[in-house]
């Protein structure tokens, strides 16, 4: 009985925990709640002074927004690890409750609909590590110099500020005055206005962004950099990197003109040309910090040095220079609303190489290129993940979501027509952040068509659809097995140059031998990410 018992309660467990729980603290910090969504966010100014010895951080950030309803209480976020030294409003000290790691700042009278809003919010702390990249690290660089740079993307960036945590608003512009030790440079987002030497060993660094910007964007990169420049148009392009890595990064970032012009010429002009763009050295691989891009990939092409897709096309361009920089178009200009819906962000970027490959290479490499993603995908769980408490869905949103995109281009069967509608695409939703069904409707409406059990199909379900086709006697059945009903996708029979658009459905439905000949039946599984299964 006993040994049932505990029989009964390890099965429990382990059900328990193949299920994921979400606490009040996802909910908080994932959630687009009443506290959050009563304003609407305009204006950051960070201001931060770092001591890399004590990994101290002090300072304050001026929020500013627009109230949307009569309200007494926002929310505003911040690691319990830091402190609130005090949160100022018209000259008064406000009252505050902590709940984890968000900050409900309470009002002493109803701030009406409409108005304009300003606070400063003073903290200061020693910093934690936290996240996959570390949220900010004191690291050094190989002279022994201070290294610190922040990477906080699904930690949050109020794991070293205070901030309106969260992804559907942005302010529309941001100022930073950051001060480090006078020895050291801050490399931050958008453009520099000043350095000040203050006099007490630091110097402070203005940089102001003229632009909406993700918080997990906003970064500080400071340590003993050097700097080159040179500019594509209009667009400035400034480097920064160890001495050490000087004539290394001359040699690789060379990439970075060609491939800015490629994706111009995909998905439009530079999103973010009044703050120029930028790649700076950083102790990981990298981040796709908005006008900031951060890169540590070694120097070397491919992801650290290796073929990382196995078919000798990544070893043809640097990774991170590519990946990071595409998340310019897609990420920083286009934002998903919430992350359960990072294939925005990270589906399109990692399509954004393919189309790199091919502006760059060909369409030959290109095509190699998307369909060695394959065996990376594990189509174990949706690509879509659960909404409003902060899961960052699997790595299947990257290699699924770029294989799908393509896919979708061989659905639109016009390359005209395809190259169009991403650029427009990239135009249609610059700066604005966007669900899912914003995505279906554009391409609804742009092509005529109804794409929405495509989408569904590949994005809210696990399986990709599964083609099935039998040999009979006068010709081919064909049918699409499927988790949404009612499946509508063409796909293409034949080969590369010469193939047949047919429009299976759900329904067995037979292909003449006259019109498809038994020996020319071949499924281009290269142009569509399907399962193609004979049936005997
Ligand atoms: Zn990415």
């Amino acid at each position: 009985m006993k040994k049932l018992v505990l029989l009964i309660l390890i099965s429990l467990i382990s059900l328990y925990s193949q299920q994921k729980i979400f606490t009040l603290a996802d909910t908080l910090r994932g959630s687009y709640g009443p506290f959050r969504s009563n304003n609407d966010l305009t204006y950051y100014h960070l201001k931060v002074r770092v001591d890399p010895e004590k990994k101290y951080i002090s300072g304050s950030n001026i929020i500013k927004w627009k109230m949307l309803k009569d309200d007494n209480r926002i929310q505003i976020d911040l690691y319990d690890h830091l402190s609130i030294d005090s949160i100022i409003w018209k000259n008064k000290k406000l009252l505050y409750e902590r709940i984890y790691n968000a900050v409900f700042i309470d009002f002493p009278s109803e701030l009406k609909k409409g108005s304009l809003q300003e606070i400063e919010f003073y903290y200061s702390g020693i910093t934690l590590e936290k996240g996959r990249f570390g949220g900010i690290t004191f690291k050094q660089d190989s002279l022994g110099n201070h290294w610190i740079n922040t990477a906080c993307q699904n930690i949050g960036a109020s794991v070293w500020w205070p901030n309106k945590d969260q992804q559907p608003d942005e302010v529309d512009s941001m100022m930073m005055s950051v001060e480090v030790p006078e020895d050291l440079v801050d490399v931050s987002n958008g453009r520099l206005i000043s350095k000040t030497i203050l006099g007490d060993g630091y110097a402070r660094f203005v940089w102001k962004i003229n632009y909406p910007i993700n918080n997990y964007s906003v970064s500080l990169n400071i340590g003993k950099y050097v700097h080159f420049s040179e500019s594509l148009d209009d667009v400035t392009m400034d480097y920064y990197v160890m001495s050490y890595n000087l004539e290394r990064a001359k040699n690789q970032f060379a990439q970075a003109k060609p491939m800015l012009a490629c994706f111009e010429k995909y998905f439009g002009d530079y999103p973010f040309p009044k703050d120029g763009y930028k790649l700076i050295e950083a102790p990981y691989t990298g981040m796709e910090h908005q006008s900031a891009v951060t890169y540590g990939n070694l120097f070397k092409n491919g992801y650290y040095n290796k073929d990382w897709t196995g078919v000798g096309i990544s070893t043809k361009f640097d990774y991170i220079i590519i990946h990071e920089s595409g998340h310019e178009w897609f990420g920083n200009s286009v934002t998903a609303n919430d992350i359960s819906d990072a294939w925005i962000q990270e589906g399109w970027c990692t399509y954004s190489e393919v189309v790199y490959v091919e502006c760059m290479f060909g369409y030959v490499d290109a095509l190699k290129y998307v369909n060695s993603y394959k065996p990376k995908v594990k189509n174990l769980e949706p690509i879509i993940g659960p909404k409003g408490v902060n899961v960052w869905p699997g790595n299947d949103q990257y290699f699924k979501g770029a294989l799908f995109l393509h896919t979708l281009r061989n659905i639109v069967n016009d390359d005209d027509l395809w190259w169009k509608l991403i650029f427009d695409y990239a135009q249609t939703f610059k700066y604005k952040n966007i669900w899912t069904e914003d995505v279906i409707k554009y391409f609804n409406t742009k092509t005529g068509k109804d794409f929405t059990s495509i989408f569904d199909q590949y994005l809210r379900f696990k399986n990709i659809p599964t083609f099935e086709y039998k040999f009979t006697e006068k010709g081919t059945e064909v049918r699409w097995v499927t988790d949404v009903d009612f499946f509508l996708m063409p796909v293409k029979i034949g080969k590369l140059s010469k193939n047949k658009v047919i429009n299976p459905t759900n329904e067995w439905q037979k292909i003449l031998y006259s019109e498809i000949p038994k020996e020319e039946f071949i499924v281009s599984d290269i142009l569509f990410y399907i399962n193609a299964v004979e049936v005997k």
